[in-house]
């Protein structure tokens, strides 16, 4: 990995200890997550399950039994707010801080998009003040229409009513950022496919200028897997600099990589995804660097599984000579993964929150799907959890 050799390994964090990695997990719990990653690493068991849930949803087949108990449970905080409060308390033992993540999906009526502005609003009261949730989140298709922000990404003219929906977006994401403004608690704004990101962008910037003057509370993502998107957060951030705001970002590699090749190809346009793997490591090592090197202006929350990457982000705090808690640096991990890196962090000082999800099983169903599909199709990342749980369950001989 580029630099790693430069930097001084002596105390180089280990995220091997079991134990610590699931401090948390009962024996049931461990014995379940094992079976659910040994059901999950199987493609074809996925293919069936997914094609049998969408089946059932459709014909509206309840499948609460089957899924709650397993994977809901796994991944997910509960169905509403004060359901996640166990699962909240159970990762503050551990100095393991909550994202609460409402995550319902692909709402398109006016009257929806305003409930889950208004759900994030939620988020944002239960922070305040409450230094186990360190962070709230939100995705701008969870408050606008995905027709609309591909449109403006396009740089094609609005009509009449598409402008006035446009405003009622801006309003709504204003309210949000406002309220997380006031409750002190900084609000990260999730990276979506790349032919409406542009109008994310726009939108988070904008919210940054607003409410980062001395803080950095609006958060934007970075997917690192674009090949595009170093050069454009060194351009973002001379331009928070210029313009007298802080940069606030979520650093991650991307999570949409075969949707966007089979876009490119389908559309006949340049792929926006990196050459490889190597590439979109190499980017993101280096927006890590590019964020040290200029962390009077910027903070970070470094959402990744990626050890090396974790273990590099540790590697260059020290080397600056930044405290493992300085609140302008944070690592994040999704509930139900990689424990061994958010538990030994966390042990070691490091500032660590989990995304939780949270919402009605169906609605939560499209979440849970990616999750299972991302933990077949990613196979060192399966691979690398169930090895993790079955040594834990060898050293606590079961
Ligand atoms: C807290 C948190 C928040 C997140 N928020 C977002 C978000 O807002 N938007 C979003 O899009 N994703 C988000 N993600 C998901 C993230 O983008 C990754 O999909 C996921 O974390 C896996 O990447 P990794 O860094 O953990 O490391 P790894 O497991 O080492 O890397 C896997 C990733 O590398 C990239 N990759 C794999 N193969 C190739 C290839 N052949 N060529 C180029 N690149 C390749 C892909 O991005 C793939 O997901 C988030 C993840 C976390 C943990």
């Amino acid at each position: 990995m580029e630099g790693l050799n430069m930097i001084d390994k002596k105390e180089k964090i280990s995220f091997e200890n079991t134990e610590v990695a699931f401090a948390s997990k009962t024996n049931t719990d461990l014995k379940r997550a094992y079976w659910m990653f040994k059901i999950v690493a199987s493609n074809s068991m996925v293919n069936i399950g997914t094609v049998l849930t969408r089946v059932a949803l459709a014909i509206k087949f309840p499948i609460n039994w089957l899924v709650k108990p397993t994977i809901f449970n796994h991944f997910c905080g509960g169905e509403d707010i004060e359901d996640c409060s166990a699962s909240i308390e159970q990762l503050s033992t551990f100095g393991i801080g909550t994202i609460l993540d409402f995550s319902v999906e692909g709402k398109h009526e006016e009257k929806n998009l305003d409930a889950t502005a208004q759900e994030v609003i939620k988020t944002t009261h239960k922070a305040k003040g409450n230094s186990k949730i360190p962070f709230c989140v939100f995705k701008v298709t969870g408050v606008a229409r995905f027709d609309l922000l591909q449109k403006i990404s396009s740089e094609a003219e609005l009509n009449e009513n598409e402008k006035e929906e446009y405003k009622r977006v801006i309003d709504r994401v204003d309210l949000i950022c406002k309220n997380a403004f006031e409750a002190n608690t900084p609000l990260l704004i999730d990276a979506e496919e790349s032919w409406i990101q542009q109008a994310i962008d726009n939108i988070a910037y904008s919210m940054m200028a607003k409410y980062n003057k001395k803080e950095a509370i609006i958060y934007n993502t970075l997917q690192l897997y674009r090949h595009d998107r170093l050069a454009f957060y060194k351009k973002s951030v001379e331009k928070a600099k210029t313009n007298g705001y802080l940069m606030g970002m979520k650093l991650v590699r991307g999570a949409y990589m075969e949707k966007e090749r089979e876009r490119a190809t389908e559309n006949k346009y340049e792929n926006p995804i990196q050459p490889n793997k190597e590439a979109s490591d190499r980017d993101f090592n280096k927006a890590l660097e590019f964020s040290i090197q200029n962390i009077d202006f910027v903070s970070i929350c470094a959402g990744t599984h990626n050890e090396k990457s974790t273990l590099y982000l540790t590697e260059l705090m020290d080397k600056a000579a930044i405290s493992k808690d300085d609140k302008r640096i944070y690592f994040a991990q999704l509930l139900g993964m990689s424990d061994h890196i958010s538990f030994n962090l966390s042990q070691q000082g490091y500032n660590v929150a989990k995304y939780m999800p949270y919402g009605p099983v169906k609605e939560v169903m499209p979440y849970l799907i990616r999750r299972a599909k991302e933990n077949t199709s990613v196979k060192g990342q399966t691979g690398r959890e169930l090895g993790l749980i079955k040594k834990e369950l060898k050293r606590r001989k079961l």
